[in-house]
C-alpha cells in the first residue's frame, strides 16, 4: 500500500477519498485554489498545496501543477476522483512518465473510450451488445442519410466526440434528417472542433442502466451488479439507485458478463463503469464506458458492503482485487439523491450563495452524507454547485425510498435555491414509488414534479395555516412565560372579550396571495380553526412539535414536516412538498419584528423598491420595503408606528441573508 497519495480534486470526493485513506492508514495530500482555502477537503488533509488561481483551468485541470505538487510532498500516487483530470488520458501518461502512480485504468484505456464510435468498433468486436446504427469513417451526407434509413426511423445523430447531451440531435423521419444533421454537426464543431456523426437506433422507452465493474493487474475482473440512473435532467443524473428495479438474475449476470467484456477488451485496470440503455423488452445495448469512480458509487456499496475507493488503492498498489465474482452480493436497496445549490424551477439554473444555515440529517447505517462544504461556506461559479450526495441503504427498496423522502424532509439548508424540494416531490411521486422509471421520466412527470400551477397546491392551504397558527401561539407562550403569564395583553392569540377571535392572515404560493381567513371556535378540548381557503372551509386541530405538525383537517389525521427558512417555509407531505410565506402578517408574527433582526434580510435577494422615504412618520403594518428572493416577493413591515431614520440598501442593489435592511425608531 502506498504511504502518501494525493488527491487531485476538490468538493466531497476529495473529502471521501481521505476518509478511505485515514482508514488505511495513507497520508494525504489535498491540492486546492485560491477560492478553496478554507476548503473542508483542505483541513481534512495532512498537508495540502495551493495550486493557483480560482479558475478550473489555471489550478484543478492544470496537470504540471499537479506533478509538482506530488514531488514537492513526496506523494507516490494521484487520486483524480472524477471530473478535472480523471478521464485525461495525457494527464494518466504525464503521471506514468513522473513515476507516479495514476490511481485509475492505463491511459491507452482512456483514450480507447474517448471516442463515441471507436469504443462502439472496439466493443463490438468484443461482441458486446451495440444500438443497431453506423459508426463508420464515411461522413458523406448522402451516406449517413442512407444509414439512418437502413437503421430505421426515428434515430438519433451523436458526435462522435460528445459528451453532455451535446451535438446530439433526434431525428423522426427522413424529411427532418438534413436539417437535424446540420444542426447537430453546428454543435459539435463549437462544442468539441469535430463534427464526426453516429447514427444509432432511437430508442423509445429506455432506462439507464450501468453495471460496476473492477479489474486488477492480475487479469482478475468482476462486476458488483447494477445502478439505475434512468432519472435525468438535460442526460444529467438526479435519483440513482441500487439494485435496478425489476432486474431478473439472468439479466443482471448477462449484464454483468457484458460489462466484463467490455473491460477486458481495453486492458482495464481499477474502477470503471459500463453504461447500458435497457429497452423495455429486456435487451440492453452498450452506450459508452466511464473510466472513473462514478458519483453515484456509494449506492453500490451501500449494497455490497464494500469500500470502492479502497479496491482502488489496493488494486492501484498492485494488490489482488479483495473478492471474487462469487463472493461478491447484494444486499438491501440503496438511493443517492444529488443535492445541488441550483432552481429546478429555472431550469435547473445553478444558484450561488453562502450556506447560512446547513444541517443534513443525522448519519446512521441508513443514512450517509457524502458532502464538502460546511455552514458559513459559499458555492462559487467557478465548480460543480453540488453540495451533497443523500444515500440511504434498507432492506427493500418501498423502506429505503422511504428513508430517502424523510432524509430529504430533514435536509435543512438556508441562504441559497436548492433542489431539496424537487427531490422530495420525485421521491414521493407516484410514478417513482411504482418503478415506474425510463430517460424521460422528468419531462414526463413535469406536471407533478415541479407543481407548475398552484391547482394541486391549494388543497394543503389549511395546512400551511394551521401551522402558523399553532406556531403563533408556541411563540406567544414562550414570551408570556417569561412575562406577565397573566396578561391577556401578552398573548399573541387574536384575543377579543367576549367575541371569537378572527385572524386575517394571507399566505403566498408561487406569488400568488391568498387570503386564508380564520375563526377560532370552542374552547378546551374543543377549540377548533375553522379555517376557509379556496372556496373550502374546514375545521382544523393539530399539535406543533418542532418542525412536526401533527394535524387533524375534519377528522382526516396526518404528521407533517414543516421547515422555516430565509423567511419562508417548506412543507414536506406525502403530496409533495410545498413552499409558503407569510404575506400579511396577521397570524401574529408581527411582535417578532420587534427587534432589529426583523428587519435582517431573509435570505440572498434583491431590494425590489422602498415604499417610504426615510425620517417620514408610518403606521404600524405599513408596507417599508419589497424583497425579491427565491421569485417570491417579500414584504418588510413595521413592526409598530415609527420612522425609518435610514435604509441601508437602494432598489436594485443584491444584498445577502442575515445583513440588515434598515435602521427603524419606534414613536
Ligand atoms: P453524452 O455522452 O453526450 O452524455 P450518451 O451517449 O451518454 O451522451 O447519452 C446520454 C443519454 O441520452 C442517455 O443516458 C440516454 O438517456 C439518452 N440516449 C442515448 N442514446 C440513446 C438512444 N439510442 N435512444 C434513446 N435514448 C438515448
Amino acid at each position: 500500500m502506498f504511504n502518501k497519495i494525493l488527491i487531485a480534486n476538490r468538493g466531497e470526493i476529495a473529502c471521501r477519498i481521505m476518509r478511505t485513506a485515514r482508514k488505511l492508514g495513507v497520508n494525504t495530500v489535498a491540492v486546492y485554489s485560491d477560492a478553496d482555502r478554507d476548503a473542508l477537503h483542505v483541513s481534512m488533509a495532512d498537508e495540502a498545496v495551493n495550486i493557483g488561481p480560482a479558475p478550473p483551468r489555471e489550478s484543478y485541470l492544470c496537470g504540471e501543477k499537479i506533478i509538482e505538487a506530488c514531488k514537492a510532498t513526496g506523494a507516490e500516487a494521484v487520486h483524480p476522483g472524477y471530473g478535472f483530470l480523471s478521464e485525461n488520458a495525457g494527464f494518466a501518461l504525464m503521471c506514468i512518465e513522473n513515476d507516479i502512480v495514476f490511481i485509475g485504468p492505463p491511459a491507452a484505456a482512456i483514450e480507447a473510450m474517448g471516442s463515441k464510435s471507436a469504443a462502439k468498433s472496439i466493443m463490438g468486436d468484443a461482441g458486446v451488445p451495440l444500438v443497431p446504427g453506423y459508426h463508420e469513417s464515411d461522413q458523406s451526407a448522402g451516406r449517413l442519410a442512407r444509414a439512418a434509413a437502413e437503421t430505421g426511423y426515428p434515430v438519433l445523430l451523436k458526435a462522435v466526440a460528445g459528451g453532455g447531451g451535446k451535438g446530439m440531435r433526434l431525428v423522426q423521419n427522413e424529411a427532418e434528417f438534413g436539417d437535424a444533421l446540420a444542426a447537430a454537426k453546428r454543435e459539435a464543431v463549437s462544442s468539441f472542433g469535430n463534427d464526426d456523426m453516429l447514427v444509432e437506433k432511437y430508442l423509445s422507452r429506455p432506462r439507464h442502466v450501468e453495471v460496476q465493474v473492477f479489474c486488477d493487474q492480475h487479469e482478475h475482473a468482476v462486476y458488483l451488479f447494477e445502478r439505475d440512473c434512468s432519472v435525468q435532467r438535460r442526460h444529467q443524473k438526479v435519483i440513482e439507485e441500487a439494485p435496478a428495479p425489476g432486474m431478473t438474475e439472468s439479466l443482471r449476470r448477462q449484464m454483468g458478463e457484458a460489462a466484463i467484456l467490455a473491460a477486458r477488451a481495453i486492458d482495464y485496470e481499477g474502477a470503471g463503469t459500463v453504461e447500458f440503455l435497457l429497452d423495455a423488452d429486456g435487451a440492453f445495448y452498450f452506450m459508452e464506458m466511464n473510466t472513473r469512480l462514478q458519483v453515484e458509487h456509494p449506492v453500490t456499496e451501500m449494497i455490497t458492503g464494500q469500500d470502492l475507493v479502497e479496491w482502488q488503492l489496493r488494486v492501484a498498489a498492485g494488490e489482488p482485487l479483495p473478492l471474487e465474482q462469487n463472493q461478491l452480493q447484494i444486499h438491501g436497496h440503496a438511493f443517492e439523491a444529488r443535492i445541488y445549490a441550483e432552481d429546478p424551477d429555472n431550469d435547473f439554473l445553478p444558484a450561488t450563495g453562502s450556506l447560512v444555515y446547513l444541517q443534513p440529517p443525522p448519519e446512521s447505517r441508513h443514512v450517509r452524507v457524502d458532502t464538502g462544504v460546511l455552514q458559513g461556506d459559499e458555492v462559487s461559479v467557478y465548480y460543480d454547485p453540488m453540495i451533497a450526495k443523500l444515500v440511504t441503504w434498507d432492506e427493500n427498496r418501498e423502506r429505503a425510498l422511504g428513508r430517502l423522502a424523510r432524509a430529504l424532509s430533514e435536509y435543512r439548508i438556508s441562504g441559497l435555491t436548492t433542489n431539496i424540494s424537487f427531490l422530495y416531490n420525485l421521491a414521493t411521486s407516484e410514478p417513482f414509488v411504482r418503478a415506474d422509471l425510463d430517460t424521460q421520466f422528468i419531462e414526463k412527470h413535469h406536471a407533478s414534479l415541479f407543481h407548475t400551477s398552484n391547482d394541486a397546491r391549494v388543497r394543503d392551504l389549511p395546512l400551511a395555516s394551521l401551522y402558523l397558527l399553532l406556531r403563533m401561539e408556541q411563540s406567544g407562550q414562550d414570551r408570556v412565560r417569561g412575562d406577565d403569564l397573566f396578561s391577556p395583553w401578552n398573548s399573541s392569540s387574536a384575543w377579543r372579550l367576549n367575541e371569537p377571535a378572527v385572524h386575517n392572515g394571507a399566505i403566498v404560493l408561487n406569488g400568488t396571495e391568498y387570503d386564508v381567513p380564520v375563526v377560532e371556535v370552542g374552547s378546551g378540548d374543543q377549540r377548533r380553526f375553522r379555517i376557509s381557503a379556496a372556496g373550502k372551509t374546514v375545521l382544523a386541530t393539530g399539535e406543533l412539535k418542532g418542525n412536526e405538525l401533527y394535524a387533524d383537517i375534519d377528522g382526516y389525521r396526518q404528521r407533517v414536516v414543516v421547515v422555516p427558512h430565509d423567511g419562508m417555509f417548506t412543507l414536506f407531505s406525502p403530496a409533495g412538498a410545498m413552499q409558503f410565506a407569510l404575506a400579511r402578517p396577521d397570524y401574529g408574527e408581527e411582535d417578532s419584528q420587534s427587534g432589529a433582526a426583523a428587519f435582517a434580510a431573509p435570505m440572498h435577494g434583491v431590494v425590489v423598491k422602498q415604499l417610504v422615504e426615510a425620517g417620514v412618520m408610518v403606521e404600524k403594518n405599513q408596507p417599508l420595503v419589497i424583497m425579491e428572493a427565491m421569485k417570491m416577493e417579500h414584504t418588510i413591515r413595521a413592526p409598530r408606528d415609527g420612522t425609518v431614520t435610514e435604509f441601508y440598501f437602494e432598489a436594485g442593489d443584491q444584498v445577502s441573508g442575515g445583513e440588515d435592511l434598515l435602521k427603524f425608531e419606534p414613536a
